[in-house]
């Protein structure tokens, strides 16, 4: 059955293809998340997905802080920014990882939550899955424990779920 975010999703998401680089077919979230209904939908699916089994969750820089700041907001949990290299102060901690194109850097600020949290990932698009692999093992190293992992795309040709272990992964759609 298709649900109310997904059918949103797929009435809105818009695809450039060579974007930014040729082979690319870039999914572009941005129609989605300006139609409200369409957003509030996407984030009411995503608290429901891992339904009372998260104290706390990670966004990935850039577009998961728009996901992670309304989850957290809707589920009444701590909010974790996970930010490209060399951008927080203090004590960080680093994971280096192969993109779908290019390369990348993710940080986690150490000592924000008890250990132990449990901490939902969250992310526009699940691609070949080094973005969100990269931050779970950041969750891990810094103590916490991986509660899942929330999408709202899901590449499925480029088979990102096998990367991330037993991990429970929803994605509002798999295309
Ligand atoms: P990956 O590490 O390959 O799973 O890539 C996921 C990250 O890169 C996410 O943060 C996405 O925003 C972005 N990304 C990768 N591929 C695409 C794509 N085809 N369309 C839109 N965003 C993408």
């Amino acid at each position: 059955m298709t649900s109310p975010a997904a059918a949103h999703v797929r009435s809105l998401l818009a695809s450039y293809p060579d974007f930014p680089q040729p082979g690319i077919m870039f999914r572009d979230l941005n129609p989605v998340f300006a139609n409200a209904a369409a957003f509030r939908s996407i984030v009411d699916e995503l608290v429901d997905g891992h339904h009372g089994r998260f104290d706390a969750v990670a966004g990935i820089e850039a577009r998961g802080f728009l996901l992670a700041a309304a989850v957290g907001y809707a589920a009444d949990v701590a909010v974790l920014a996970v930010r490209k290299g060399g951008k927080l102060p203090g004590t960080v901690l680093t994971e280096e990882y192969d993109l779908e194109y290019g390369s990348a850097r993710l940080e986690l600020e150490v000592g924000q939550l008890p250990a132990g949290s449990r901490v939902l990932v969250l992310d526009d698009v699940l691609a070949t899955g080094g973005t969100v692999a990269a931050t779970s093992r950041l969750i891990e190293r810094a103590g916490y424990v991986l509660a899942g992992v929330g999408v709202v795309v899901e590449l499925t040709d480029l088979a990102g779920r096998s990367r991330l272990g037993d991990a429970s992964v929803h994605a509002v759609v798999s295309i």
